[in-house]
């Protein structure tokens, strides 16, 4: 299932939040292991502090059985340390997505193959990416906060226009609450 030419960024579904993903559905899917984004995805950009309704959502993921991994881009790796340890969840520092090699490393230490994994995160040129590169099922979410990195808030121009392409073309499902920002 592994995405070619301009597919290779477009996710399997869009939602405004992490709340939205149900855990059954992800085992209906076959799905074992779950990867997850930080930044913008889990908590605001730079932030310390986990909200509550995602901090539930972890502990349903977990209790449905699923196994989770924070893999992040972040340079600062003692605020993911930390994070992760809070999470009660395994990380990947310095993942440097796209690239597969933090991606392999989180499969790894899930023991899940690409195809029992998922992708979650609020960046199509990173967390997408990388996970339809995998081969693995990939979900977008929209970022948490508006405040973030410059280089960010450039491709956030490209991946508005991309998903509104990929809706246009039926590659992208219409999904309410989140036609909006990016
Ligand atoms: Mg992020």
């Amino acid at each position: 299932m592994n995405k070619r030419g301009w597919l290779r960024w477009c996710p399997d579904e869009v939602v405004s939040s992490v709340a939205e993903i149900d855990p059954a559905k992800l085992k209906q899917q076959g799905i074992q292991a779950v990867l997850l984004d930080l930044d913008n995805t889990l908590v605001p950009w730079q932030r310390l502090d986990v909200p509550d309704g995602v901090r539930q959502w972890i502990e349903a993921m977990k209790g449905a059985g699923l196994r989770l991994c924070l893999v992040s881009n972040t340079r600062r790796r003692r605020r993911l340390e930390i994070l992760a340890k809070e999470l009660g969840v395994a990380y990947v520092p310095k993942a440097f997505k796209p690239r597969r090699y933090g991606l392999r490393q989180a499969l790894e230490r899930l023991k899940a193959t690409p195809q029992q994994a998922v992708m979650i995160g609020d960046q199509i040129f990173t967390d997408v990416w990388g996970g339809n590169r995998m081969g693995m099922r990939t979900i977008l979410v929209m970022p948490m906060a508006r405040h973030e990195f410059l280089g960010t808030k450039v491709s956030r121009l490209l991946e508005r226009i991309l998903l509104w392409a990929y809706r246009r073309s039926g590659a992208l499902k219409q999904t309410a609450g989140t036609e909006r920002t990016i």
